[in-house]
């Protein structure tokens, strides 16, 4: 499954958000038995739909979408030369689907700060040059050779335009994801053996004072600055109190600093969007759940993720939306209201189908 790496520089708060996302694992939860690895935090992604769905099915139990998220440590200036950590990170790095900046905006001067002060602004810029100095080494490397073969065989020469306008947008200190070449976009196609950093979805959580949660002013500031990258404000301490919690008491914390969710669950949507994927729900009387599938999945797609024979033996998909279905109150009712659609192989899956698959096997 796809993977965010978690960054940032140290005593920014990254442990802390990691025990607290740890705490949250649903894989603790839902499946006792499983192998939990330390460095992995398996987070549930919210979706209230998933309640709903199962009052009217009576559903037992609901299994929400997941997002893995790894914790990389060890970013350090000079990390792109290879020192210490410096290589292991950037490996993890490449593993990683998307890349999640913990970036320190608290105050607390009990706290030492690397550089000597609070700064978003600077510890983001620490990391990306470290990213894109990385990016820039692995790009000379190829560049002449690159060159040297485009002369005689004409078809890698758009490959050479691409590397060249990559290493150009590097060189301005821009991110190639910053300047739209994103992973699974097409100007990033003919970057892809490259298996450059930069190219992959960042995301910024921003931990904050308790304050600043509901700072307006303060919050548009930092979204200027990662822009188009989205931006996360929680408070790392907070995070792990609230998973301590039992819900209803959590919501009650959680008012006390004008927050109607926990940081994580906005963390495990943002992240689970980020990383392109979207869900289909299916419902019975055992479980409500969404299936994780990636954006512009077909039908037969969506099927194999419940089991490879689904996706082989493909015959339709009776889809409802969730809207359609909750309007109606149950399959049947929203059948005999026209709303149950037969859709087949080329269907392109959206958002909020309540899915029925048909098959052979
Ligand atoms: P890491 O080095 O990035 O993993 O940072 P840690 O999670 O170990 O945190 C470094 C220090 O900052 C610890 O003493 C934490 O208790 C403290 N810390 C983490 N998050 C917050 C926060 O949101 N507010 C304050 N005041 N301290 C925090």
């Amino acid at each position: 499954s796809l993977t965010i790496g978690i960054v940032g520089l140290p005593n920014v708060g990254k442990s802390t958000l990691f025990n607290a996302l740890t705490k949250n694992d649903v894989l603790a939860a839902n499946y006792p038995f499983a192998t939990i690895e330390p460095n992995i935090g398996v987070v549930g992604v919210p979706d209230a739909r998933l309640g709903r769905l199962a009052e009217v099915f009576g559903s037992q139990r609901i299994v929400p979408a997941t997002v893995d998220f790894v914790d990389i440590a060890g970013i350090v200036r000079g990390a792109s030369e290879g020192e210490g950590l410096g290589n292991k990170f950037l490996a993890n790095i490449r593993e990683s689907d998307a890349i999640c900046q913990v970036i320190r905006a608290f105050k607390d001067e009990n706290v030492v700060h690397v550089d000597g002060k609070v700064s978003p602004k600077s510890d983001i810029e620490t990391i990306d040059t470290e990213l894109m100095l990385a990016d820039l080494q692995t790009i000379e490397k190829v560049l002449p050779r690159l060159v040297k073969e485009a002369r005689i065989k004409k078809d890698k020469q758009p490959m050479v335009a691409a590397v060249e306008e990559a290493k150009a947008i590097l060189e301005e200190g821009r991110t190639l994801y910053a300047a739209g070449i994103a992973h699974g976009t097409e100007r990033a196609e003919p970057l892809r053996e490259l298996h450059l950093l930069t190219v992959k979805p960042f995301l910024y959580v921003f931990n904050v004072d308790e304050d600043e949660l509901t700072d307006e002013a303060f919050k548009e500031e930092q979204r200027a600055l990662v822009a188009p990258a989205e931006a996360i404000f929680l408070n790392a301490k907070l995070e792990a109190d609230l998973a301590e919690l039992p819900e209803d008491e959590a919501l009650e914390l959680l008012e006390t600093v004008g927050q109607h969710e926990p940081g994580l669950a906005t963390l495990a949507r943002v992240g689970f969007a980020t990383l392109g994927l979207q869900t289909y729900l299916t419902a019975g009387p055992k479980e409500a759940r969404a299936w994780t599938i990636k954006k512009g999945a077909t039908a037969p797609e969506a099927a194999g993720v419940i089991h490879t024979d689904f996706r082989q033996g493909f015959i339709k998909a009776e889809v409802i939306s969730f809207d359609d279905l909750l309007a109606t109150g149950s399959v049947p009712e929203a059948r005999a209201q026209g709303k149950a659609r037969m859709e087949g192989k080329d269907y392109v899956m959206r958002d909020g189908d309540v899915v029925e698959f048909r098959f052979n096997v």
